[in-house]
């Protein structure tokens, strides 16, 4: 089954990519960029706007996401704010958050991934995911992006930005959601 992405985020394309290559789901180009108005109040909410925006105006299968950084002694912040926050420029923003959990012990945070799949005619069903780790008070690693370097995952004890691509694509949240949607038996019903 073919289906667009509503993204522009190039690296949530190639995290996608790799985990659908032995998927029946095949990954379409991305199509035209729509505006769309992040007005909901969670993941959720947000996801179902992206992908009911691109999945009507295209009037065909769509999937979407919103995900964010979630830290706990900072009441959740940025959560779904975390794409406004980082404004682009992750080395200021990665700062700001070293700054904020200056003196607090509680370091603990964890990234969340809502996917929504839009099918015309159908109703839209969303996906949650979550990897759970700690924040690293410096930037360590190169790979990955986003907040990726100052995510640290104590199982492997590295952060997301250590981790190959395959590895990262094991725990993530992206990558948890996505693996519900894929085992969701209404998938397996749906022809195209
Ligand atoms: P969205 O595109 O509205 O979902 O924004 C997601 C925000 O969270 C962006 O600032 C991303 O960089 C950040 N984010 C989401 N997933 C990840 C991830 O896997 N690694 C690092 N940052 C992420």
């Amino acid at each position: 089954m073919k289906v667009f992405l509503a993204t522009q985020n190039q690296n949530k394309v190639k995290e996608y990519r790799f985990l659908l290559k032995n998927s029946s789901l095949k990954l379409l180009k991305s199509p035209k960029p729509l505006t769309i108005k992040e007005a909901g109040q969670s993941f959720r909410e947000n996801a179902i706007i992206k992908v009911a925006t691109y999945g009507r105006y295209f009037n065909t299968s769509v999937l979407a996401d919103d995900s964010g950084l979630v830290i706990s002694s900072l009441n959740g912040f940025p959560g779904i704010k975390t794409n406004r926050f980082a404004r682009g420029n992750y080395s200021r923003a990665m700062a700001e958050i070293i700054r904020r959990l200056a003196g607090k012990s509680n370091r603990q945070a964890k990234f969340v991934c809502c996917l929504a799949f839009y099918q015309p005619g159908r109703k839209i069903i969303t996906f949650t995911g979550e990897a759970k780790g700690l924040i690293n008070l410096e930037p360590k690693g190169k790979k990955g992006f986003g907040f990726d370097p100052i995510f640290y995952y104590p199982p492997l004890k590295k952060t997301f930005a250590q981790m190959s691509l395959s590895q990262k694509n094991l725990y993530s949240h992206r990558a948890k959601a996505l693996a519900k949607l894929i085992k969701w038996p209404g998938l397996l019903k749906t022809r195209q």
